[in-house]
């Protein structure tokens, strides 16, 4: 009387095979939806703003895609007056606003935030 087994062991592979496609489905959608920059981008020269993902070169300043510049930094938003301003990364030096002069600037981190 084995006929017990039969039913069960279905029952399980059927749940192996559903776990698998949820994990492949998972896997397909993580990567397909990962469209997130890794950092905003902004152009002192024409104001252009961009993301750019994690392979971007690091040595600032980056060459603006909208007008070939070689003056992109990153997006910085100022937080007294919504300026968006591109600051180029140095040593010892610190975002300030071009606007009101303040550096309570916080860098952008998603293009939604920097659109009208
Ligand atoms: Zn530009
Ligand atoms: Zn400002």
């Amino acid at each position: 009387m084995k006929d017990g087994w039969g039913p069960l062991i279905r029952r399980w592979g059927i749940i192996l095979v559903l776990v698998l496609v949820a994990v492949v489905v998972r896997l397909r959608f993580s990567g397909d939806a990962a469209i997130t920059y890794d950092r905003i981008l902004a152009c002192s020269s024409c104001g252009h703003i961009w993301g750019a993902s994690l392979d971007t070169d690091d040595t600032f300043p980056v060459k603006c895609p909208e007008c070939g510049q070689m003056a992109g930094g990153f997006a910085y938003l100022c937080n007294n007056c919504s300026t968006v301003f591109a600051f180029i990364p140095a040593p010892s030096s610190m975002p300030i606003c071009p606007k009101c002069r303040k550096t309570d600037c916080s860098r952008l981190t998603s293009l939604s935030a920097s659109e009208e």
